[in-house]
């Protein structure tokens, strides 16, 4: 069955808001596979983000995520990687759908509360970087 890597960033556990978008992917019906708060480091986050290092902010995109703790989680469903997507919406905040998580919840590129895998070999890939087996179910 697919995977979906999804991940509170430090804003929005900062913001209290690890209770509602936990909520949005219970209710769409997915399978919560795994589920931490953790630090992370910064090699981590830039292996995560690696495809970005060409990118003029990907400096302050590691400076982001490693700026507090974040919630990892694993979710699994027919099509999650996709719905995932959608339901959290357009990297731009201000772009993103009235209605998404983003669009609902965040103004700013650099702080949009949330990550997606963008493909179903990246949700397997992510979560394999983010999660030792024994804190999957
Ligand atoms: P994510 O991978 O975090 O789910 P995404 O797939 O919507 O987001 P990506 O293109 O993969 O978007 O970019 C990864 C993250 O890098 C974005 O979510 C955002 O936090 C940051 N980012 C992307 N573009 C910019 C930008 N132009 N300026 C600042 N930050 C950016
Ligand atoms: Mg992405």
């Amino acid at each position: 069955v697919e995977q979906s890597y999804v991940m509170i960033k430090p804003d929005g556990v900062q913001r209290g808001l690890v209770g509602e978008i936990i909520t949005r992917f219970e209710k769409k019906g997915f399978v919560l596979k795994g589920l931490k708060l953790f630090q992370c480091p910064q090699e981590l986050a830039e292996e995560h983000y690696k495809d970005l290092k060409s990118k003029s902010f990907f400096p302050k995109l590691i400076e982001y995520i490693t700026s507090g703790p974040v919630v990892c989680m694993a979710w699994e469903g027919v099509g999650v990687v996709l719905a995932a997507r959608k339901l959290i919406g357009s990297t731009n905040p201000l772009q993103a759908e009235p209605g998404t998580i983003r669009g609902d919840l965040a103004v700013q590129t650099g702080r949009n509360v949330i990550h997606g895998s963008d493909s179903p070999d990246n949700g397997q890939r992510e979560i394999g970087l983010w999660f030792n087996e024994v804190e999957l179910c």
